[in-house]
């Protein structure tokens, strides 16, 4: 596994390259849901420290299973009453998108390191806030100690025109809030992530 995954993570830096981003300085967050805590030491060995989960239960059966663990992302969608068993293991919260979610990770986790999520698709079954209200969560944040270091987003799945757009008016908005942090492209729209100028990438089928 750790051979493959180490080609795999070398096809992720080549493709980061090709886009015209620095390897070294966009990101990759391994993305292991679904898969078990031997790909998270996977990922450990092969020189990933950021991981990302979407699920509380998932992400905390992982982190029991293991010895060292990573910097563990959350990156799903987040119930508030998940926030205090998470608490403890979470080093971002990626998909904070909700004033009451910011109030209660300021509560459990005071001084946390989160980005807020953005829905610049307008999808509605999306998660992330509209681009309207992310100022006012990046204030209440700001204001309730926590450490708002940048946006994160989700692109259009099979419509490159619209996850370009949504791409650019994330890293516009983010750039306006001075956020040096862009959370943006996976594995099929990393490329777009990347000329819009993503600082980090969340890859989970590209690698395991
Ligand atoms: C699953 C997931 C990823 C990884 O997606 P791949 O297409 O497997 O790279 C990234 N971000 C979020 C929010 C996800 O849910």
């Amino acid at each position: 596994m750790t051979h493959d995954l180490a080609a795999g993570v070398e096809r992720v830096r080549d493709r980061i390259a090709s886009a015209g981003g620095d390897p070294d300085r966009v990101r990759v967050l391994a993305v292991t849901k679904g898969f078990g805590p031997d790909a998270v030491e996977a990922a450990l060995s092969v020189g990933l420290r950021e991981v990302g989960e979407n699920y509380a239960r998932e992400l905390l059966d992982k982190a029991e299973a293991l010895e060292v663990e990573p910097d563990w992302h959350f990156i799903g969608r987040l119930q508030s009453n998940k926030v205090r068993q998470l608490a403890e293991r979470v080093a971002c919260w990626q998909s904070v998108d909700r004033a009451s979610l910011v109030g209660e990770i300021a509560k459990r986790a005071p001084g946390a390191r989160i980005l807020v999520q953005v829905n610049a698709t307008g999808e509605e079954q999306k998660g992330g806030a509209s681009p309207m209200d992310v100022p006012d969560l990046v204030g209440r944040g700001r204001e309730a100690g926590l450490d708002v270091a940048g946006l994160m987003a989700v692109g259009v799945f099979g419509d490159t025109a619209a996850t370009e757009r949504a791409f650019h008016e994330v890293v516009a908005l983010a750039d306006e809030l001075s956020l040096p942090e862009r959370s943006i492209g996976m594995t099929d729209d990393l490329e777009l992530a990347v000329r819009a100028g993503s600082t980090m990438v969340r890859i989970g089928t590209g690698l395991f």
